[in-house]
């Protein structure tokens, strides 16, 4: 059998940018390594496929026995299906090139019928041109197809007791779909069968392409002349009009004209700023602020994950939920700092938030202003607090009435710097405002790193060192609320 010239994944590349593409044929070194994030999305995606293989149990398993040998599954398929079995998983097939594995090949009393497992929870464009190139792979190699679905994630389930997968899982057929865009196909691989032959990588400028509908891993080698700041860091500009200013040759602050192109007032801010490299600050307003916050003050910040897989009783796939939190208290001007923190065990498979909701009350006491950085997240996930727990209703309804927002002043560009690069995310407000306060120091740098190594300890599916790591998970919230405090210090010197 010949090698095969695509898959089905370099073939959705090839429909995003036939330089991916060519690149990713040729020079893969240039690839972005693959951040820790979408490696982990990568593993849950795994995870859910082996789940979804429980809709159909018994199956025999044509998988290769490694992924550089992925013509095995062939071979295996073929032996499979002339056994006469009904179902198979990571069925794959060959023709004209193109080789593309199937998650489950099932055969019932009207035909065979495909099913491939996505973690997303609806069925997206994509995923109905990779079912084209699996219908038809499958349909050429002789199999008569009768019906071919997506199966994804049901974000309405709620978990009680064991996963129900039958509840868990949507199976939508995308036959009709597949129909539409099935006559296109055979070109599109002609295409990018050329695409590859070609001696030169294809002459394709960067473009709205480069994220849609991925974010694409050559982005480290096409974007290398775009420097760290520029006009696609301006705040809420319109993508077409970011690429509208490339097109002019206008990439760097410095290379915008003013009398030419037109930004809201916020955009002008940043622009302006950074060009003359001046601070914005608005002492009147920031004073009004100040003056409106009562002690003791509360810092508070909160951790949540969410999984495709449901962990806990009563949480839906994807939810969000508060596993952890860090509370800085001051009780006067001047006092010594407290500090109190939660973060739910791993090891007992209980709720994380029957715990949290109970010490945070506690924690919170009866009086003061609790400051959040960003009030619309800790609202919301106290408000879902209490749909879970309505006996605590009364005490969370209390501390929702007490919280005040720290963003406040910097979404609303009363304190602005050129650091900031037009954001108000506490990342960016942070070094700007306390540069000698950094969060690379620590292990774990940012929340959603947090949030992804929760889930994994809370699954049992964490390899690190469980003490080590939750010492890491405290410092780093601990860290989000020490830096609220601080950057309440330097708006009072103001
Ligand atoms: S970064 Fe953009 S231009 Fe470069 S290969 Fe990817 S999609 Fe194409």
């Amino acid at each position: 059998m010949e090698k095969p010239i695509l898959s089905k994944s370099t073939f959705i590349k090839g429909l995003q940018c036939e330089k991916s593409l060519y690149l990713y044929k040729h020079h893969y070194n240039l690839k972005d390594e693959t951040p820790a994030q979408l490696q982990a999305i990568f593993n849950q995606g795994h995870r859910v496929g082996e789940l979804a293989q429980d809709l159909f149990p018994g199956g025999v398993d044509a998988s290769p026995s490694s992924y550089y040998k992925i013509q095995e599954s062939v071979f295996k398929t073929v032996d499979f299906i002339q056994k006469g079995e009904p179902i198979i998983y990571e069925a794959t097939f060959q023709f004209n090139g193109v080789i593309a594995a199937l998650d489950i090949l099932v055969k019932d009393e009207d035909g065979w019928k495909a099913y491939e497992v996505k973690s997303s929870t609806s069925v997206s464009d994509v995923y109905v041109n990779d079912a084209a190139i699996q219908y038809y792979t499958i349909v050429n190699s002789g199999i008569d197809l009768k019906d071919i679905s997506i199966v994804y994630i049901n974000n309405q389930y709620i978990k009680q007791g064991n996963i129900d997968i039958e509840e868990l899982f949507t199976i939508e057929s995308v036959y009709d779909r597949v129909q539409e865009v099935l006559p296109k196909t055979p070109n599109q691989i002609e295409r990018f069968k050329e695409v590859i032959k070609e001696d030169e990588v294809p002459d394709i400028d960067i473009g709205p392409h480069c994220s849609k509908p991925y974010d694409c891993d050559f982005k480290g080698y096409c974007w290398s002349h775009i420097p760290d700041y520029s006009v696609f860091n301006i705040s809420r500009l319109n993508v077409n009009k970011k690429f509208e200013l490339y097109q002019q040759g206008v990439i760097s602050f410095e290379e915008i004209d003013l009398n030419v192109t037109s930004f809201n007032s916020n955009q002008l801010l940043q622009v302006t700023s950074e060009l003359n490299s001046v601070k914005h600050i608005d002492k009147k307003n920031i004073s009004t602020f100040l003056e409106g916050l009562n002690y003791p003050l509360y810092f508070l910040d909160f951790e949540t994950m969410g999984s495709a897989i449901p962990i806990y009783d009563n949480t839906r796939p994807y939810q969000q939920f508060v596993f952890q939190y860090s509370l800085h208290i001051l009780q006067q001007e001047n006092s010594v700092l407290d500090h109190f923190e939660y973060l739910a065990e791993t090891k007992t498979n209980q709720d994380p938030r029957i715990g949290f909701v109970k010490q945070l009350i506690t924690d919170c006491g009866n009086s003061g202003d609790i400051l959040v950085y960003n009030i619309g997240f800790e609202r919301g996930k106290l408000n879902d607090l209490i749909s879970v727990y309505p006996q605590y209703s009364i005490e969370i309804n209390s501390i929702i009435n007490r919280l005040k927002d720290l963003m406040i002043p910097f979404q609303q560009r009363w304190y602005y710097t050129p650091e900031m690069k037009g954001s108000y995310s506490i990342k960016y407000v942070l070094p700007a405002l306390v540069p000698d306060l950094s969060y690379q120091d620590l292990e774990i740098k940012e929340g959603g790193t947090a949030s992804t190594i929760f889930a994994q300890m809370a699954s049992g599916d964490y390899k690190g060192d469980y003490e080590k790591t939750r010492q890491d998970l405290l410092a780093y919230c601990k860290l989000d609320t020490y830096a609220m405090v601080k950057i309440y210090e330097v708006l009072k010197t103001l």
